[in-house]
């Protein structure tokens, strides 16, 4: 009974894994029962079809329409059967319109008859990966304000910087500084001075929509905001709406000398990034325009537009 096909393809249809087994040409000769539901489930036509399809070409396909994913799973499969590793896993995600999902892939081969064979398994590890990004998450976090910390804002203000200069897009970067935040912490004491803090965070927060987006605290009443594909005069109009939702929150700053309420100057600047540049020439460049605008009366948003190299 062990031996038996139909016990085997039993045991085969209740892992939780899509299996699929492919030749070294890449055709498909085997699936079992959850890599045709899977298939099913998320209108993918090759897994109705199995046998008469090549998982090679299929991957190949997806690689050409642009799919990286498609040619890496290519590449480690073909790996495997040029005998370049002994095994190929990659985990990637695969999320559908109604959940985050994440999958692994394994491709080990066996051999049979002097034939190779190659299992193909897929296997969701989205609760493992979850609970990975969720702690990544917490790191990111400053524990004040609940916007994104200053190792969050350096890791993608570098990201962002590399994807700009690839793509040839303008990156804007604002400092924003509030204004005689020491005397509102010496008047109102430091409960106070954090409140206020968290309430500046908010703010922050509706205007970072975008992925290309972040806000972060830069430093202890500082904080700065990057804007990925946003042209000057676009960043520029931002922060000032941004400035004026600082003042509009009304926070009583009564012996500031600007106005007796909480404002904030805003130092802005954009570029086309290069490669031949550094991102510390943004950060240096928005940081002269904080000071100006600090200098010049504060409660104030000063840009800067720096030309390519
Ligand atoms: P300016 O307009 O020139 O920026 O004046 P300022 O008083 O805001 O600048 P300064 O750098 O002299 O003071 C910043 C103050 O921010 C000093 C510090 O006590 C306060 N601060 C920094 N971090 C925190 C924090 O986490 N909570 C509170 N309540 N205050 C903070
Ligand atoms: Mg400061
Ligand atoms: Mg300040």
């Amino acid at each position: 009974m062990m031996n038996s096909h139909k016990f085997l393809k039993l045991v085969l249809d209740t892992v939780t894994q899509h299996i699929s087994v492919i030749d070294k040409d890449g055709e498909i000769v085997y699936v079992n029962k959850n890599w045709v539901a899977f298939g099913e489930a998320n209108n993918y036509s090759m897994h109705n079809i199995w046998d008469k399809v090549n998982y090679l070409k299929e991957c190949d396909k997806s690689a050409l329409r642009g799919d990286e994913l498609g040619a890496k799973a290519a590449e480690g499969i073909r790996d495997v059967i040029n005998k370049v590793r002994d095994f190929f896993y990659f985990e990637y995600p695969c999320h559908s319109l109604y959940e985050k999902r994440w999958f692994m892939m394994r491709v080990v081969p066996f051999g049979l008859d002097n034939k190779e064979y190659y299992v193909i398994s897929h296997e969701n590890i989205t609760e493992r990966v979850s609970a990975e990004e969720k702690v990544l998450n917490q790191s990111r976090i400053d524990g004040l304000t609940d916007i994104a910390n200053r190792r969050y804002f350096d890791e993608f203000l570098e990201n962002e910087w590399k994807r700009c200069t690839r793509l040839k897009l303008p990156l804007s970067l604002a400092i924003i500084d509030l204004d005689h935040f020491k005397l509102l912490n010496d008047t109102y004491g430091h409960q106070a001075g954090d409140e206020c803090l968290r309430r500046v965070g908010a703010v922050l927060k509706k205007f970072v929509h975008r992925p290309a987006d972040l806000c972060a605290r830069y430093g202890g009443e500082e904080f700065a905001i990057v804007l990925g594909d946003t042209t000057a005069e676009n960043s520029f109009n931002m922060m000032n709406d941004l400035v004026g939702d600082i003042r509009a929150l009304g926070i009583e700053n009564k012996n500031s000398s600007v106005i007796p309420t909480l404002t904030a100057s805003v130092g802005v600047a954009t570029m086309y990034p290069h490669s031949c540049d550094s991102k510390e020439k943004l950060i240096t460049a928005a940081d002269k325009m904080l000071y100006e605008a600090k200098e010049s009366g504060r409660n104030k948003v000063l840009h800067s537009k720096l030309m390519p190299l």
